[in-house]
């Protein structure tokens, strides 16, 4: 019934396999036999694999069983679940936080929890799939703004204020602070200027934020804003925290008014505690390691110079997220299939994740410099058609 789709997506060169690994350390991959240098994890910080956090999930493995039994709201949680919101309202500075089975998990059930009908949400063109998806499930008015584009959201937030009054409906600006596919960052300063000026909430997605900017606390550490109750705080433990799940944090009441109303909490099994036992340890680590998130920014700095060196474009990205645009599917598949045949895992990314093919070079903390110059010197050699749009 499928397959004269899936032919279709084939010869549209956007056919997606599951590539699955065998046990990898540190920046390398091991796929189908072979040992890749990877540049595809989002495991910046090379903490998936800590002894420190690998031992702390086997100790609550072996006090808290595996599976949690039930969602939190009927015990499913434990004391580790309550202790992990507790660091991480603290290493965020806010109130209090709430854990979420997964970045997905959180978007899908805090946007629709904050907002209705009768409210208006403001996404960025490029939030992930999941802000995408919570906007879709809360009912609410969506309206996309240009991709950074403050003036954009000036000018829709001013005719959407002006239509709502500081009546009924609420207004929400919903962004990624790191894009994952482009790995800029959001201007989120003028855009929590905006939100006070039109009264609005502000909701951020700091999933590849968290851990890399701002000296690892993230998004508004990195540009000095404090938490206020106006601000929602997202993000993930399983980017450079190398863990599994999400939190919201924020103030009090929003906390509680989200544990009570956003359905993936709700209605869905809390994490295993040994997951929990595991983002703990990996905040703790990140609070106590700045070296690592220092080593990280240079390994970044050190790729990004040697790619513009080569006449490559890196677009506007400022973090350890570099995307390389090519000229179509094909070029991306090509590039991937030659990257992987010099020993180099890069894979093609093509829509519907992204509107233009690229390959995503993601940076780990333990990338040497061998790995990096192995990197440029594999796409120098390779045939871009345009040397990746510059
Ligand atoms: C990965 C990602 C998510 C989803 O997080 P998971 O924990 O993988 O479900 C959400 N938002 C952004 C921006 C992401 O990159």
């Amino acid at each position: 019934m499928f397959s004269q789709k899936l032919f279709e997506l084939q010869r549209l060169g956007l056919l997606r396999t599951i590539c699955d690994r065998t046990p990898s350390t540190g920046s390398r991959i091991v796929v189908e036999g072979k040992e890749l240098i990877s540049f595809a994890s989002n495991d910046y910080l090379g903490l998936a694999s800590h002894p420190d956090i690998t031992a702390a999930a086997k100790r609550a493995i072996d006090e808290f069983g595996f599976g949690s039994g039930a969602s939190r709201l009927l015990a499913g949680g434990s004391v580790l679940h309550r202790k992990l919101e507790e660091t991480i309202a603290r290493f965020k500075g806010t109130e209090t936080a709430l854990v979420f089975n997964s970045g997905y998990a959180a978007n899908t059930g805090i946007i629709p929890s904050l907002t209705g009908e009768g409210d208006v949400i403001f996404s960025d063109e490029l939030n992930h799939a999941s802000i995408i998806d919570g906007c879709r499930l809360s009912r609410a008015r969506t309206v996309v703004y240009g991709h950074k584009d403050t003036a954009h959201l000036d000018e829709l937030l001013r005719k959407e204020f002006l239509a709502v009054g500081s009546g009924k409906g609420n207004l929400l600006v919903a962004t990624d602070t790191v894009f994952s596919m482009d790995g800029d960052i959001a201007p989120l300063g003028e855009i929590y200027g905006l939100c006070g000026k039109y009264d609005a909430l502000l909701y951020i997605d700091d999933a590849h934020g968290t851990g890399v900017i701002g000296g690892g606390r993230g998004a508004l550490a990195h540009f000095n804003l404090l938490p206020e109750p106006r601000i929602i705080q997202m993000g993930t433990f399983s980017k450079a925290l190398g863990s599994y799940g999400a939190f919201a944090a924020g103030s009090r009441d929003v906390i509680d008014w989200i544990a009570n109303r956003a359905r993936s909490f709700i209605f869905s099994t809390a994490l295993p505690a040994c997951a929990v036992a595991a983002s703990l340890k990996a905040v703790e680590l990140v609070e106590g390691m700045p070296a690592l998130v220092g080593k990280l920014r240079e390994n970044r700095s050190i790729l990004a110079e040697a790619l513009v060196k080569a006449g490559f474009d890196t677009g506007e990205s400022e973090t350890p997220i570099i995307p390389l645009l090519v000229k179509n599917n094909e070029e991306a598949l090509a590039a991937s299939g030659y990257l992987r045949g010099k020993g180099i895992y890069a894979p093609a990314i093509r829509p519907p994740t992204v509107k233009a093919p690229r390959l995503r070079i993601a940076i780990k903390a333990s990338h040497s410099e061998e790995d990096l110059n192995a990197l440029v010197r594999a796409l120098t050699a390779f045939p871009f058609s345009k040397n990746s749009s510059s």
